[in-house]
């Protein structure tokens, strides 16, 4: 009976210390994407459901995220910066406004040529720019090399997007590090002669113009192919895989490049924004992005869905993508040598 007393006399008291208690606020992490809003959050969404922290965003184009960042330095809000692109990553490590993260989960979640050197960013999902072709015009044994596309029979059949956009900097800037600069030089010059059109603004309408047989053959990001193909299932168009085959340079494997995040120098919450980035590379959040966008999973132990794998297998370059920044300067110099718009 006493004893039942106690139990009630210390539960109450209990009770009333959890009262006095001021409410906490649920805990916050700010992010900084250059990443679109229908593509993260659902993600934080799912996060926030499972640890109760509360995922705040900011999105804009990755140049003005990073500005934003230098400028506001160690008072950065921010926790964490998402953007596209190896090559904004690196400058992003380049200008220190990203701090490294040591991370078991995120050293066997992330393999270590998707990671930034200093482990100060990790890929979510990579990203492959490949051929897509005319299907009335071209078969798949008529492609082989990004290379090939360089010579003379390609003459007027070629489309490409802007050198301006970062995804085919980057695309070269990795062809100097594979095949170095005078030769990786001869094949974007090649690759200017047989421009059927000038180059265009985006990748979507690359496809449009290979569909219309403007041109047969054009290099694009497979997510676009996915977005076209879902609106227009009849567009007489295919992906191929190049550099599959053979030695070296050769056979080193699609371009691909990747989207990631990276925790800010200036993040007061360390150990949440950690997590959250581990959170990001678990299974459960790799098929989000994977059936958000249609990029692959960076996460190897992660399976693809029924259309990735509809689009078929393929090797992907294995090189450091860091080297898209390391030579970002010297592809956009070489670009412009060649008179590539
Ligand atoms: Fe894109």
């Amino acid at each position: 009976m006493r004893r039942g007393l106690r139990y009630s006399l210390l539960s109450l008291l209990i009770l009333l210390v959890a009262c006095a208690e001021p409410e906490q606020p649920a805990p916050e992490l700010l992010v900084y994407s250059a990443r679109k809003e229908h593509l993260i959050k659902p993600l934080f969404d799912r996060f926030t459901e499972q640890t109760g922290v509360v995922v705040r965003y900011v999105t804009d184009k990755a140049g003005p995220l990073l500005t934003r960042l230098q400028a506001e330095g160690e008072n950065s809000p921010a926790d964490l910066l998402m953007t596209v692109d190896a090559g904004n990553l690196w400058q992003a490590t380049e200008v220190g406004v990203l701090q490294p993260v040591e991370s078991a989960i995120l050293n066997s979640n992330v393999p270590k040529h998707l990671r930034g050197r200093d482990n100060s960013w990790f890929s979510l999902t990579i990203r492959a720019r490949t051929m897509v072709y005319n299907t009335d015009t071209l078969s798949a044994s008529d492609l082989s090399t990004y290379e090939a596309l360089a010579q003379p029979e390609w003459a007027g059949r070629l489309c490409l997007r802007t050198s301006k956009k970062v995804y085919n900097q980057s695309l070269v800037a990795t062809m100097i590090a594979t095949l170095g600069e005078e030769q990786a030089e001869q094949v974007v010059a090649g690759w200017v002669d047989n421009l059927a059109l000038d180059p265009f603004s985006n990748d979507t309408k690359v496809m449009e113009a290979v569909a219309l047989e403007q041109c047969e053959v054009g290099i694009v990001n497979t997510y676009y192919y996915g977005r076209l193909k879902k609106q227009k299932p009849e567009i007489p168009l295919a992906l191929f895989w190049p550099n599959q085959q053979g030695e070296g340079a050769q056979g080193r494997g699609v371009h691909v490049n990747v989207s990631g995040v990276g925790i800010t120098r200036a993040s007061q919450n360390k150990v949440l924004a950690q997590q959250l980035i581990e959170w990001l590379t678990t299974p459960e959040a790799q098929r989000m992005l994977m059936d958000l966008n249609q990029e692959y999973p960076v996460n190897p132990g992660v399976e693809m869905n029924a259309e990735l794998q509809a689009w078929g297998l393929f090797k992907g370059d294995q090189i450091d993508v860091s080297e898209a920044g390391r030579l970002q300067a010297a592809a956009v110099k070489l670009m412009d040598r060649v008179g590539y718009r």
